[in-house]
């Protein structure tokens, strides 16, 4: 096997994976804020987290991976002055803000599911750990924060080397924060947001700084640490975090380990920080309210499988950019099709010992890809290798696609086909009335009735099915 390495962003060098409890390795994953649905950038996140986890699993390491839900106190933007984003929806839909974070949470959790995921030993919720939050906020009040009207700032000068995690320049990552007036530093920010006197906010909670919700910066290293111990192995999240969240909760970490007499040297409370790049659309960066909402259940309305986007993530190396289009979509749809196809071959095989001598150059490049800080990219060709791979034994072919798929995650073993033919929503035609006319269609020709054969196709295009026959991929129709 290859030693594992990973790319960290806070050194900003690829390292060999070194855990910090032996055998073991302990992640923690931003999770979404619930105010809305999670766009398909958003899943890229949990998709490239997943990827981790399950490589992690593969290396033999014991995985605890937490991921939170962010249910209170991310503002609007990153100015301490913006609203919470929880409590404006709320607002705007006259709910309750818990069942807009019911709801949300459970549609993000769909999502995961669809995208097979696995589920991480935790989904910790921030509002249930506030009075962790108010105790680490005592704990650093003193050394590190200061009270203004509006709330308790974290000062960014009383820790060495704020920031060193981000990589835009860190001035204009300044100016861009409004300042709240009497902050001493531009990049100070608030760990305990007051409620403004006489306004009454749907969550707010008693603290020493008076009654209001914690920062949402505060919330991460606060379930990270209780939940993993600092210093955990790996901190996950997407760019953008890399700038101004992960930053202020290393700063946090730095002030609490101090306090706390928790002696690590450059404690950042995770040792490795990793980040996945955006998932973009051909007009830029993706966003919530640009066009048409990117949701995964958008993808499955116009007929694709979620695992085509899984596919399409995997496609591309996690630090790279990655462009949404629909083709891209359709090709990756395509491609997981004649995986299947092939996997469907060893449908009845009883899975052997994941050794072969023709497979072990295949066995080899796979774990060299996946060591190499996840080249997912690569390592989808060494499973399709596997896949098309000659005059093998069948169970040692089965044994070793399972253990690749259980490292990228396709369900090949557990799908068929015919699974991953969605009828579009905006299809007219009901898929059993398809298949009803497709089963006429086939006994004409068979009858050499060939008028009658081109009639039914033409009454399928008609309700805008194409009918393809002789597909070498066996799809018989499709959206035209
Ligand atoms: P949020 O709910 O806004 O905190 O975002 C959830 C996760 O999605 C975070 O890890 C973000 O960094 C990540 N993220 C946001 N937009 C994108 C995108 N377009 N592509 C990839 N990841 C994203
Ligand atoms: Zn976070």
């Amino acid at each position: 096997m290859h030693t594992l390495t990973l790319f960290n962003s806070l050194t900003r060098q690829l390292e060999p994976f070194q855990p910090v409890h032996d055998g073991e390795a302990r992640v923690y994953t931003c999770g979404p804020t619930v105010y809305n649905y999670p766009h398909i950038g958003n899943m890229r996140a949990y998709v490239f987290a997943d990827v981790l986890g399950r490589t992690l699993s593969y290396k033999g390491y014991k995985l605890t991976h937490v991921i939170n839900i962010t249910d209170v106190g991310h503002l609007t933007d990153d100015a301490d002055a913006g609203e919470d984003k929880m409590e404006k929806m709320a607002a705007e839909r006259a709910q309750s803000i818990w069942d807009i974070a019911r709801h949300y949470t459970e549609a993000y959790w769909a999502d995961i599911k669809a995208l097979n995921i696995r589920e991480p030993a935790k989904w910790s919720i921030a509002t249930d750990y506030v009075p962790q939050m108010i105790d680490f906020a005592k704990s650093i009040a003193d050394k590190h924060c200061y009270e203004l009207d509006s709330g308790l700032y974290f000062d960014v000068s009383t820790v060495a080397d704020y920031g060193r995690l981000a990589r835009a320049v860190t001035e204009e990552g300044e100016s861009r924060i409004e300042t709240v007036e009497g902050k001493r530093n531009a990049a100070d920010f608030a760990i305990w947001r007051k409620t403004p006197p006489g306004e009454k906010r749907q969550m707010e909670w008693d603290s020493p700084w008076g009654k209001g919700a914690p920062g949402w910066h505060l919330e991460c290293s606060v379930m990270s640490g209780d939940l993993l111990g600092f210093p955990f192995d790996i901190h996950t999240g997407g760019i953008d975090h890399r700038e101004i969240h992960h930053p202020n909760e290393i700063a946090q970490n730095q002030a609490f380990c101090c306090t706390n007499g928790l002696d690590l040297p450059a404690n950042s409370g995770a040792r490795v920080w990793m980040h996945n790049n955006f998932l973009v659309e051909r007009s830029g960066k993706m966003s919530k309210s640009s066009g048409e909402f990117l949701r995964l259940q958008l993808l499955i309305d116009k007929g694709y499988h979620p695992l085509a986007y899984r596919m399409m993530c995997l496609q591309a190396h996690y630090r790279s950019e990655l462009e949404f289009s629909w083709e891209g979509l359709g090709a990756a749809l395509t491609r997981l099709k004649r995986m299947l196809m092939a996997a469907e071959r060893l449908a009845d095989v009883e899975a052997g010992e994941a050794r072969h001598q023709k497979l072990a150059p295949m066995l080899d490049a796979f774990d060299k890809a996946m060591s190499e800080d996840l080249n997912t990219p690569v390592a989808l060709t060494a499973l399709e290798d596997v896949l098309s791979a000659k005059k093998v034994d069948p169970s040692a072919k089965r044994a070793v696609v399972e253990l690749m798929d259980g490292v990228l995650g396709l369900r090949l073993f557990d799908m068929a086909r015919a699974d991953l033919r969605i009828r579009p929503k905006a299809a007219e035609i009901s898929e059993s009335e398809i298949e009803d006319v497709l089963a006429r269609r086939k006994q004409a020709r068979a009858d050499k009735d060939f008028a009658a054969s081109d009639a039914l196709r033409d009454e399928l295009a008609a309700r805008g099915i194409e009918v393809m026959d002789g597909d070498p991929l066996g799809w018989e129709w499709k959206l035209g």
